[in-house]
């Protein structure tokens, strides 16, 4: 058995700095240190946060003082004006590429332009994009639905950072002829880019594509559903103990992949179990 592993595989640059930032604060200010929502969409990494004594809190509102760790998601306008008020200690660990696409919202808004967001209407990342623009904003994840919208006078055009290229690209195409002006800013960042280029290269290589993370993780999800398009055979978990040896029976040819907020322990002990696997044949 051959296993091709994803060199992108696991903690993209945001996630990384996120959970550095989240470290310092634990050493630093242990007492009363709170995230706003999970860190990452990843349960094995918060509980390995909440071990150093970080916590989660879901709404602001509940946050019993002392500091406050925004996620790389990015934090709604409103809950920064309640985080603000209520003088909480704020470490802002939203990721540069995800303020990019926030800059780039208010650039249109502000210059009269209706904002379509492609993406994922209740994934953090979007609620806070639109917070800090109006009403006159739309989010779309498929083809189908962009072809219901508009026509538009002026439209502007981002993606959630974590989007499928090709997704982006379809729908920016499916509203062309819908605006009278059109200005498209492609936020999708650069590591996702890379990281679903290199799985697409390694699914078509494979007869079983592994795609580990959290199933709570947006990019993840993508990252399986890309593959399974390429490879029927793509299995996605969370942790080694949910590699089902009969699914990977058999296979000559397994690739590894993971999502963006996947720790690199879980990664390598997944690698380990492929092998182990394979040794018992
Ligand atoms: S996936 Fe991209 S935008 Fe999201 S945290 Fe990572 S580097 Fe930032």
């Amino acid at each position: 058995m051959k296993l091709l592993v994803a060199k992108s595989a696991g903690f993209c640059f945001g996630v990384k700095r996120a959970m550095d930032m989240a470290r310092e604060a634990a050493r630093k200010h242990p007492e009363r240190l709170h995230t706003l929502g999970p860190l990452i969409h990843n349960p094995q990494a918060v509980e390995y946060l909440e071990n150093l004594g970080v916590k989660v809190k879901e709404r602001i509102e509940d946050v019993p003082g002392g500091t406050v760790i925004f996620r790389s998601h990015g934090v709604s306008l409103q809950d920064l004006t309640k985080a603000r008020k209520r003088r909480l200690r704020i470490i802002d660990a939203t990721c540069p590429m995800v303020k990019r696409a926030q800059r780039f919202a208010k650039f249109l808004h502000r210059h009269g332009y209706a904002l379509l967001i492609v993406g994922d209407a209740d994934h953090p990342e979007v609620e806070a994009i639109r917070s800090y623009v109006d009403e006159r904003v739309q989010v779309v994840r498929s083809v189908e639905s962009a072809r219901r919208l508009g026509p538009w006078e002026k439209l502007g055009v981002i993606a959630q950072t974590t989007q499928s290229s090709g997704i982006f690209t379809e729908i920016v195409a499916s509203v062309l002829e819908k605006s009278k002006e059109i200005r498209v800013f492609n936020t999708i960042c650069q590591a996702t880019t890379v990281r679903q280029r290199e799985a697409i290269d390694i699914a078509k290589k494979v007869d079983c594509m592994v795609v580990v993370g959290g199933y709570n993780s947006g990019n993840t999800q993508r990252l399986a559903s890309i593959c399974r398009e390429i490879q029927p055979c793509t299995l996605h978990i969370e942790t080694a103990r949910e590699l089902d040896p009969k699914k990977l029976a058999n296979k000559g040819r397994i690739g590894l992949t993971a999502g963006a907020s996947t720790p690199h322990w879980i990664i390598e002990e997944v690698e380990e179990e492929v092998r182990s696997l394979n040794q018992k044949r």
